[in-house]
Parts: C-alpha cells; sequence; structure tokens
C-alpha cells in the first residue's frame, strides 16, 4: 500500500464533496467528538443543532476539529483532517443574511434537520442553532494499493 500526503486542493475537494463529519471539540482539555451532517461552501462547513454539550463547549472554546474520509474500495481510502474555528449565526438582525445562506445551503438535502433536532428529550424551539466551522488548515492522506494510480471512485 502507497499512503501520500494530500494539498490543500484535494483536502478541500473531498471535505466540499462529503456530508458527514466527526466534530471534536475540547473544555478544560478533555476532548468530545460526535458526528455531525453539514453543508460545505467554500472554506465554512454550515451546520444545524440543538444546544447541547458540543455547542456549550464550542462557545466556550471556539477551536475545533473536523474529520472526514471516503473509502473507494477495500484497500482505497481518504482521510482529511481539519482544524477550524466554530462560529455561531445567532437569531439576530445582523446574522439574516448568513443565517439564511446556511438554510439554503443546508436544506439541499432532505430531511437535513433531523440529525440534529433530536434528543432524547424534546428541547424548546429556541434551542435551534445555525453554527459554521471556518477550516483553516487542513491535512490530508491518501491510501492506494502499490501499482495502481489510486483513482477509485468514492463510495
Ligand atoms: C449520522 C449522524 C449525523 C448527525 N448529524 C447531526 C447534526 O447535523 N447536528 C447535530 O447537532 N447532531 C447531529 N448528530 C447527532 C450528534 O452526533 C449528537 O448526538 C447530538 O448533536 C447531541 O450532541 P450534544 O453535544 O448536544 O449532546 P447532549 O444532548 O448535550 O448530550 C451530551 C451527552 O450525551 C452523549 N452523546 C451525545 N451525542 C452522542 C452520540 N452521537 N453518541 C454517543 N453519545 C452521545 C455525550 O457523550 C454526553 O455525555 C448526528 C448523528 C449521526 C449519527
Amino acid at each position: 500500500m502507497i499512503v501520500t500526503n494530500m494539498d490543500r486542493t484535494q483536502c478541500m475537494a473531498l471535505l466540499r464533496a462529503s456530508r458527514l463529519a466527526r466534530l471534536a471539540c475540547v473544555k478544560d482539555g478533555r476532548p468530545y467528538l460526535v458526528p455531525v451532517t453539514y453543508a460545505p461552501d467554500g472554506d465554512n462547513l454550515y451546520g444545524f443543532s440543538l444546544l447541547g454539550q458540543k455547542v456549550e463547549w464550542m462557545r466556550g472554546n471556539p477551536q475545533v476539529c473536523v474529520q472526514v474520509d471516503s473509502f473507494e474500495g477495500e484497500r482505497e481510502w481518504r482521510s482529511v483532517v481539519a482544524h477550524g474555528r466554530y462560529e455561531e449565526l445567532p437569531d439576530l438582525v445582523g446574522w439574516k443574511v448568513e443565517r439564511e445562506r446556511a438554510w439554503s445551503l443546508l436544506s439541499k438535502e432532505a430531511h437535513w434537520w433531523e440529525p440534529g433536532a433530536f434528543k432524547p428529550v424534546p428541547e424548546p424551539p429556541t434551542h435551534r442553532i445555525f453554527y459554521r466551522i471556518v477550516v483553516e488548515e487542513v491535512s490530508g492522506r491518501h491510501a492506494f494499493p502499490e501499482g495502481t494510480a489510486g483513482g477509485g471512485v468514492p463510495r
């Protein structure tokens, strides 16, 4: 197997082609990682959530890490790790355009709100949050079998 580094263009291409990431945040040196869906736009990953641990932790420390991967075959994969900044898009007058942008990007997928809108105990509508992760640094690895060009189709 060959493992190569992906450049920023390749990393951003995988981030833009994916919709599901693992999002990690940290509080008091303690990491917390959850799967989230997102809508990519340029260097931003837009998301929707209810108020909870991850949002509270990201409000306290906006430095986050996002990981996305794809598997193109039994022995071919791509993985991207992105460091970035959490930015909340509050329901305030000055943020209307950004919130509508998040809504329009996310709503390209059917049932887009469902993964972020349900908790074991129902929450009040006031706890609905739009946010974006501004990607600052990326690194990526691409693995493929020796003797192939590594051009498999993501699945
Ligand atoms: C495929 C997929 C897509 C998802 N997409 C989104 C999305 O777009 N937006 C979104 O907000 N959420 C999404 N979720 C749910 C997300 O993973 C969290 O469960 C959810 O956001 C609640 O996180 P919280 O920090 O607010 O938890 P809280 O309700 O505050 O609960 C915190 C506690 O519950 C535990 N917990 C929370 N979530 C999980 C989990 N997933 N697995 C195990 N333990 C957990 C924590 O360890 C912690 O102890 C998705 C889940 C999956 C599987």
